[in-house]
């Protein structure tokens, strides 16, 4: 699990800290290393899609300001479907804001029937 570069701390070893680093448990040294791998090593966030979410967290926790919870708390599930994905094997999977959202058109196949035209 890496993005190729060559970091002084390990891509695996932040996403393990990444719930400290979100609860602002961990110590400041070790916040700071987080931070250092966040600035050098923006790619494998940005596979995580992780990158935006976690960059205002700091900038929010840096301004004295309490990160809301449910951006937090969805950092944080994105974090569990990542870990749970390599625990597994499993590819993650990506999830692009920009694309379009898929799915509806078989949802709408029964309501579509029930509605007569006028
Ligand atoms: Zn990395």
């Amino acid at each position: 699990m890496s993005c190729g570069g060559p970091h002084a701390t390990d891509c695996g070893e932040v996403l393990d800290h990444l719930y400290e680093f979100l609860d602002n448990e961990m110590a400041e040294g070790d916040c700071a290393k987080l931070r250092e791998h966040f600035d050098e090593c923006s790619p494998c966030l940005e596979k995580y899609g992780l990158e935006q979410a976690i960059k205002a967290l700091i900038k929010r926790s840096c301004g004295c300001d309490d990160a809301p919870s449910d951006l937090r708390s969805k950092v944080l599930a994105r974090i569990d479907s990542i870990r749970a994905g390599q625990r597994g094997g499993e590819p993650v999977v990506e999830l692009d804001p920009a694309a379009p959202v898929h799915g509806d058109a078989g949802v709408l196949t029964a309501s579509q029937t029930a509605t007569p035209a006028e």
